[in-house]
């Protein structure tokens, strides 16, 4: 055996449970280099082959063909030899011909991205040797065709001319079935398939003015070069400048011997699992076909059987197959070929064992002896996941660091929202698609007003938006889709905290509200009719689909327990009601890091206080309104206080333009004037005074409060009465009383006072006390440039992320969806930054800020409560810049915490 010192030209062999590389060696001999030499080192039989490096592949862009050859020519000649020697077939032979795969492979995968050559080395004459081998004659001449055709796309660069022309090799087969009347290539006959491959060279000949190559060693030679250059191809130029992979890599090119699974009864192939991928179970389970090609296996063409007979009986009675007829024509490997099925049920552990996780395996019988074709990391659900992750730290083949490194926090929410029936989604149709803005499944009738979301009892709410007046309809629907609007629309944001499942920015929706018409993917539906909404997927599905109640796990809390036990940040909620609060408490939240007191205006019962106030001309006015709002503020608070005992709950004093709260519809508009006994006009004009250009930049956060002091006055008393009220019944609160949309010392400063002096007002009155905390939410840059000076008079920091990225990007929340999309698919932008906070940009802010606010006050508590604070990057950030807490919307606190205890991991 060679062993890596000896010094190597770039040639790296493997198989004959042997390899000169390893695993680490990702870099040089690219992912699936590193893999296959890792396999066999381990004693794995995988089909024997070589790796040419990545290094090769930089020197060949350097130095061109010829010095190229020159250098690896003895290597990879000696390496064909040797993988003749393992197989026992020599290369180019016309009775016993090896066949070679040649693929690409960087050190990360690129699906797709470059490019594969098949059955290299078939010519007329090893076409021979093969139909002897396999008895197969079929099987020979289709894979003469196919590699022909494969060969000239990728080799020879026969491509379609232009944009609009078939690929020439297409347009053949197609011609070929319309003569014959068939519609699949199965149905070719022999016949065909040599009339195919005549017919292939022709148009070979025709287009290069050469001939097919024919000599093995040709072949062989243009073929690595060819990989080599994909390297530099469109697409893969194109998917590496996405993902910012430096030109230098280059590709490694892994050239392997062709095995069959199909050389008769004693031959085979199939796909296999370590565990259930889909429940997590230990158990050793896949598929296979007798006599078959890599491909039959999931072409679906024949029933594939299954690997264990204990797979193969709870098989045949889900598809109600007798005991006999499943012995007979449907046995499990581990009944027909018992030898194999040892073997592979032995490798299956070993390779587990090996990588410490789940694996995904392919493999091939090729007459009797088994090959392992490839292992990786098997994909997975939730909850397997979460069940295999804790399973390994059980079994002791993992640490607890690692077990949590290996839950991909986004996937825990497959275990908190209701999911689509797995089955009956594979037979659903997909009219549109959306942003997945909040997740889980929903199926329902379509309302198009969020005040008829009751006419139904599942119903899903399709709006072109939403805004604050449909949120108590949204409360009531099963699901809401909009048509404009990104990810933290007011749509995404409102159903995330509500964990309602939500499709948001589906712009090819049309919607007729005055027709109560939806036009969807040549779909017409009217309100009533049955839609289907995925909002993991930002799927919306014709008509009924079926959903199932999620089921939270033992392994769950245990994986939230053990995230606990590292994290250093807290995880907090954003919530607005008791509900919300306490399902947020059931998940792990340690308080509330924004209550936006705004959402309890809406409600029926309190809208029109709240316009009244709006409405009024004076300040006496204001407070009379002001006065009946505050019975009911308090009782909210209480609620809220109540769910959260013991912890921190921050209430954010009101931040929108207030003409959000006003009626814009004429009918309403009438009702507002009479109910207020005011002339319509007066309404009008009010409504007309209140709208502006830019809202999200006119009379809203801080500066209502301040133009407007009777409204602080009244929500700090209802908050402090509330805090009182409890202290009486023995329940500990810890109010935060926060001031939105700071930009400047003096406008913290006069909040506070105002603040200050009503709560010395209340416990006067009251006769006690209760302590509270006031502090400033971070949203407009200005604030984190003088965060020093706002900290000598604040006592806590709330980074508002949503606000500080519109302000600092200068993207307006509600209108980015019109170019976002463009800036990702060019890569303008990497991640929407209204979903994934920008570090280098507007983190920047937070870390400054939190770095001068801290200058002042060096026990400064700084958490963060826009959206940001429950995506997984964006909280290790937090981490990193040492915030205390993160605050998110209720079904994204598991998310948070697991990400938080990374963090530290990671760290
Ligand atoms: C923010 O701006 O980040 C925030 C939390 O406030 P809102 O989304 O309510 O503007
Ligand atoms: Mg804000």
């Amino acid at each position: 055996m060679k062993t890596i010192t000896e010094k190597k030209q770039g040639v790296y062999t493997f198989g004959a449970k042997t390899a000169d590389g390893n695993r680490n060696m990702k870099n040089l001999l690219g992912g699936k280099g590193a893999n296959l030499a890792e396999m066999s080192r381990i004693g794995i039989p995988v089909p024997p082959g070589f790796t040419i490096t990545t290094e090769v592949c930089t020197q060949y862009n350097q130095e061109g063909k010829k010095a190229t050859i020159a250098r690896i020519e003895e290597e990879v000649r000696a390496a064909i030899a040797g993988i003749e020697a393992t197989m026992g077939t020599t290369f180019g032979d016309n009775q016993n011909p090896l066949l070679l795969s040649v693929r690409s492979g960087a050190r990360v995968s690129m699906p797709g991205m470059m490019d594969t050559v098949l059955n290299l080395g078939l010519n007329d004459d090893s076409l021979q040797g093969i139909i002897q081998m396999t008895g197969n004659e079929r099987f020979a001449w289709d894979s003469y065709r196919r590699f022909i055709q494969m060969y000239s796309g990728v080799v020879l660069g026969l491509k379609p001319e232009t944009k609009q022309d078939l690929d020439p090799f297409e347009e053949i087969i197609d011609h070929l079935k319309d003569k014959r009347g068939i519609l699949h290539d199965t149905q070719f006959s022999v016949q065909d398939l040599k009339d195919l491959v005549y017919d292939f060279k022709d148009i070979v000949r025709k287009r290069s003015g050469q001939e097919f190559p024919t000599d093995p060693w040709d072949q062989l030679w243009r073929a690595i070069l060819a990989v080599f250059d994909s390297w530099n191809g469109e697409r893969a130029v194109y998917y590496r400048k996405m993902n910012g992979y430096p030109e230098d890599w280059g590709t490694a090119v892994n050239v392997q011997a062709m095995v069959f699974g199909n050389m008769g009864e004693d031959s085979g192939t199939g796909v296999c699992f370590t565990r259930d991928a889909g429940s997590g179970e230990n158990k050793f389970n896949g598929e296979y076909l007798i006599n078959a090609q890599g491909e039959d296996v999931v072409a679906g063409v024949r029933t594939p059987q299954q690997i264990t007979l204990l797979g193969s009986k709870r098989w045949a009675q889900l598809a109600q197959v007798t005991e006999e007829e499943r012995k007979e024509k449907y046995p499990s490997l581990e009944e027909l070929m018992p030898v194999s099925y040892r073997e592979l049920f032995e490798y299956q552990r070993i390779l587990e064992n090996h990588y410490q996780d789940m694996q995904d395996m392919e493999f091939t019988i090729q007459k009797g002896k088994l090959w392992i074709l490839q292992t990786r990391n098997g994909k997975r659900t939730g909850f397997a996941m979460v069940k295999i992750a804790m399973d390994l730290l059980k079994e002791g083949l993992i640490d607890k660091e690692t077990a949590l490194l290996r839950i991909d926090p986004p996937k825990l929410d497959e275990l908190l929202h209701p999911v689509f029936d797995p089955e009956a989604l594979k037979e659903a149709e997909v009219v549109a698609q959306g942003l997945p803005a909040s997740p889980g499944a929903a199926t329902g009738q379509i309302v198009f007003f969020a005040d008829e979301a009751a006419k139904y009892k599942y119903s899903i709410l399709v709006r072109v938006e939403t805004s604050p007046e449909d949120v108590e309809g949204m409360h009531l629907a099963k699901g809401i889709v909009t048509a404009r609007g990104g990810m933290t629309s007011h749509a995404a944001v409102v159903a995330r905290g509500m964990g309602k499942c939500c499709v948001s920015g589906a712009g090819a929706l049309k919607i007729d509200y005055k027709n109560r018409t939806l036009y969807a993917g040549g779909h017409e539906y009217h309100e009533g009719d049955w839609i289907s909404i995925n909002g993991s997927t930002g799927n919306i599905l014709d008509g009924k689909v079926a959903t199932r109640e999620p089921e939270l796990s033992g392994e769950f809390a245990e994986v939230m327990e053990l995230a606990d036990s590292f994290a250093r940040m807290e995880v907090r909620t954003n919530a607005d009601n008791p509900r919300d609060a306490a399902v947020a408490r059931s998940f792990g939240a340690r308080g509330i890091g924004l209550t936006r007191t705004e959402h309890m205006f809406f409600e029926v019962d309190r809208i029109k206080a709240m316009r009244e106030m709006i409405l009024a001309d004076t300040v006496k006015g204001r407070k009379q309104a002001l006065r009946e709002l505050l019975p009911m503020q308090r009782s909210d608070f209480e609620g809220i206080f109540r769910a959260m005992e013991g912890l921190p709950v921050t209430i954010r004093l009101l931040d929108p333009p207030l003409h959000e709260f006003v009626p814009h519809q004429l009918a309403t508009q009438k009702e507002l004037a009479e109910d207020l006994h005011i002339s319509l006009a007066s309404v009008k004009s009010k409504v007309a005074e209140l709208e502006e250009f830019n809202p999200m930049l006119g009379h809203r956060g801080c500066r209502l409060g301040n133009t407007y002091p009777e409204i602080t006055e009244m929500q700090t008393r209802a908050i402090l009465e509330a805090a009182l009220n409890l202290k009486k019944e023995g329940i500990t609160t810890r109010p935060e009383i926060m001031i939105p949309l700071v930009g400047t010392v003096e406008e913290f400063t006069q909040q506070k006072a105002i603040i200050d002096q009503t709560a010395s007002d209340v416990f006067k009155r009251r006769k006690d006390t209760v302590e509270y905390l006031v502090g400033t939410m971070v949203e407009v840059p200005r604030a984190a440039l003088l965060a020093d000076r706002i900290a000598e008079h604040a006592e806590f920091f709330s980074f508002g992320t949503n606000d500080l990225t519109q302000m600092t990007f200068g993207y307006s929340r509600d209108d980015s969806g019109k170019f976002l999309p463009v800036y990702l698919a060019k890569g303008i932008l990497k991640e929407d930054p209204f979903e994934v906070l920008d570090q280098e940009g507007v983190g920047q802010l937070v870390k400054m800020g939190t770095e001068r606010g801290r200058q002042t006050r060096s026990h400064l508590k700084v958490g963060i409560c826009g959206e940001h604070g429950g995506e997984p990057s964006s909280v290790e950030f937090c981490h990193r810049i040492g915030l205390d807490y993160v605050s998110c919307s209720p079904y994204r606190v598991p998310i948070a915490r697991v990400a938080a205890a990374q963090a530290v991991i990671r760290g």
